[in-house]
């Protein structure tokens, strides 16, 4: 039997990619899925899918740029299912541009949503994990949070405070059982590269992201990392193409 069974994962940005198939894996090893994102039709879909095959989910509308949002849907795994164990902050845009394009807003969008977004998921979800006496963060950066790339700048910014802001909390939160998992996937199949405006930036990704891995790749990750003894906390996974 999984060990995952009877846990409750909330996952934010379920809606596509890496947090719908985390969804899925995660709901079929019979964790309790709370699943968020804006797209509430493409959550509904989802939880129907995983209903459909035996699972346990609920979900909810989240914008993770909004603290009270995310405290609300903590409050409603609660609700449905007693307990937090883990929370993924998985959220995020990839607006890639040259600087002197001077993209500001979509800067701002990356900044909110990537940094901000995780924040609030720490914000809301560690007090109610200090309470428990356990819980899990995982959360999801990129290889970009470990080099970067032109267009990339403002991107990998995001990505390497999300590695800081990890690794922090992981020294903080040192001898109180909240396990902090890092995941920083590279190119993997999703709608990531849709919200690129750049039209340069959108023909080179075409070729770059030819060898993407499937996101179900990512999500064994993720499922490997909670799956773990409670004594064994898995701090960093950098997942790659193999090329
Ligand atoms: P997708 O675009 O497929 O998924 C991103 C998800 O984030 C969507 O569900 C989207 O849902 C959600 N989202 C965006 N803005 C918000 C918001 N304000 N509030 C709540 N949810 C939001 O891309 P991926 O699955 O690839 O991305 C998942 C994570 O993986 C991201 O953090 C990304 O940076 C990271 N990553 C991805 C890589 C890749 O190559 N795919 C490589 C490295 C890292 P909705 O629009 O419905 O709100």
């Amino acid at each position: 039997m999984s060990s995952l069974k009877g846990k409750t994962v909330i996952i934010t940005g379920a809606s596509s990619g890496i947090g719908e198939e985390t969804a899925r894996l995660l709901a079929s090893q019979g964790a309790h899925i709370v699943i968020g994102a804006r797209r509430i039709e493409r959550l509904e879909s989802l939880a129907s899918e995983i209903r459909t095959g035996g699972g346990s989910v609920t979900y909810q509308r989240l914008d993770v740029t909004e603290l009270r949002q995310m405290q609300d849907i903590i409050q409603l795994a609660q609700n449905h299912f007693g307990q937090v164990d883990a929370i993924v902050n998985n959220a995020g845009v990839m607006p890639l541009s040259p600087l002197e394009a001077l993209k500001i807003d979509e800067w701002n969008r990356m900044i909110d949503v990537n940094i901000r977004g995780v924040l609030h998921g720490i914000a809301a979800g560690l007090p109610v994990m200090k309470k428990q006496g356990f819980g899990q963060f995982v959360n999801i950066a990129s290889i970009g949070a470990y080099e970067v790339s032109p267009t990339a700048a403002v991107y990998s910014a995001t990505k390497y405070a999300v590695r800081a802001i990890t690794d922090g909390l992981r020294q903080e939160t040192a001898g109180q059982n909240i396990r902090v998992t890092l995941i920083s996937p590279g190119v993997t199949e999703s709608e990531l590269p849709d919200s690129i405006t750049h039209k340069e930036t959108i023909d080179f990704m075409k070729e770059y992201r030819s060898i993407a891995l499937p996101a179900a790749a990512i999500a064994r990750s993720i499922a490997y990392a909670m799956e773990q003894p409670a004594e064994v906390d898995v701090n960093e996974m950098v997942i790659r193409p193999l090329v």
